[in-house]
């Protein structure tokens, strides 16, 4: 997929409205614990001031409901924007009100601006035209580098897009990044390709599993999701997690992998424990011999074997989704067996974001993998085969 190159754009002395993800995790202190997404925004903030352009950002931050509330404040990210690029960011205090309008009035070349944040008014999750066009009419030009939010139809993300021709608008480069990486991951990768998929359900996970079973060679399942496959095959899974109304959708992609000759793997034993709870009781069991209300909440150490040896031959591995319950250290094992497995491995390692990717930077293994996605549920929509709404319509050629 092609997209209007940012490269391309005449951006000297314009105004030019960035939208970003700057929606960080932060500490009960409210510092900023892990600033990645910003610091994945300098390539294209950088690009533009060397252009010499104004620039407007724009970014979400938690979910305050389309109510101003101070927790939700852009003001730390204001500052380590000012740490990271060296530069004065001023903080509007109002998104589209008076302060942010007057502010974005006055600016003058390479200043930079940032609103507050975008959920503090209610049109924006609403896609609301006005505030579209509100937050369009401060600015000559519009980049999207916002790709945790591209799934999302946002006024700032979709509708804002509307505003401005082919010649006014394009993607940032992370997005670019990203949507480049995704693309070429489920169209020309190097084979043999294994996906890993994890995570608490199959629902959350049911279309993606789908889209790719044509693209991949093998099938990792891990996770929660683990059990309705194992209970749908006449297993005993206990208390383990299940959806019993997607049994029937399990038994469709077993039979869908077996009729497309992708190798599907599921768990051979788990660490099951007798609660949900981080010093509960646990043990080592086969699949076979989950005890009657006991919950597996990892994978045990025959899967991780077997697992490895799956895993032994691939050149591509896309892993969207934890092997257990890895907030808990005692159910954190698989998965970081995995992701060293997964890290020292020759193949291109394709994060997912989201947990996974909160996962392996946990474990210190970040820098190890080829490609860390910076967003979970963007990354997942990608891997339906869908189109992101933020995406649409900066769309030059499709694939
Ligand atoms: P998802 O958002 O679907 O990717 O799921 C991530 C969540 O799945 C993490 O918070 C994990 O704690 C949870 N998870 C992983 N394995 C299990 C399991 N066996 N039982 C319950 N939850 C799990």
């Amino acid at each position: 997929m092609e997209l209007l190159n940012i490269k391309n754009l005449d951006l000297a002395n314009k105004k030019v409205f960035i939208r970003c993800d700057f929606n960080v995790p932060m500490d009960e202190f409210g510092n900023i614990s892990d600033d990645r997404r910003i610091r994945s925004a300098l390539t294209t903030l950088n690009y533009c001031l060397d252009q010499d352009c104004a620039i407007i950002l724009a970014s979400h931050l938690g979910r305050p409901k389309g109510k101003v509330d101070e927790k939700y404040s852009l003001a730390p990210i204001a500052r380590r924007l000012h740490h990271l690029l060296k530069r004065e960011v001023t903080l509007a205090s109002d998104v589209v009100g008076d302060d942010a309008m007057q502010k974005v009035k006055d600016m003058k070349c390479c200043d930079i601006i940032l609103l507050e944040n975008l959920r503090y008014e209610e049109g924006e999750t609403l896609n609301d035209k006005t505030l579209s066009k509100k937050l369009a009419d401060m600015a000559d030009i519009y980049i999207n580098d916002a790709f945790g939010v591209s799934h999302r139809a946002h006024a700032s993300v979709e509708g804002i897009a509307h505003f401005f021709d082919t010649k006014q608008k394009a993607a940032g480069f992370l997005l670019e990044r990203e949507i480049k990486f995704f693309g070429k991951l489920i169209n020309e990768p190097v084979r043999p390709f294994a996906a890993i998929v994890g995570g608490s359900k199959v629902s959350g996970k049911l279309e993606a599993l789908k889209n790719l079973l044509p693209k991949v060679d093998k099938i990792f399942i891990g996770g929660g999701m683990a059990f309705t496959f194992l209970k749908q095959m006449g297993y005993e899974i206990g208390a383990s997690l299940v959806e019993d109304d997607l049994l029937e959708d399990a038994q469709t992609v077993m039979d869908e992998a077996k009729r497309l000759g992708v190798k599907f793997y599921l768990p051979v034993d788990v660490v099951a424990a007798e609660k949900f709870s981080a010093d509960a009781v646990s043990k080592i069991v086969t699949a076979q011999e989950i005890p009657n209300d006991w919950m597996g909440l990892d994978i045990g150490p025959a899967t991780v074997r077997l697992y490895r040896e799956g895993l032994a031959d691939v050149q591509t591995v896309l892993w969207n989704g934890p092997m257990g319950v890895y907030e808990m250290e005692k159910f954190a094992r698989g998965s970081s067996k995995i992701a060293h497995f997964v890290a020292d491995s020759y193949a291109t390692t394709v994060v997912g974001g989201g947990d996974t990717a909160d996962l392996v930077q946990r474990i210190g293994l970040d820098e190890e993998m080829s490609f860390i996605s910076t967003g979970g549920g963007a990354s997942l929509e990608l891997l339906e085969g869908k189109i992101l709404p933020g995406v649409a319509q900066l769309i030059i050629k499709e694939d």
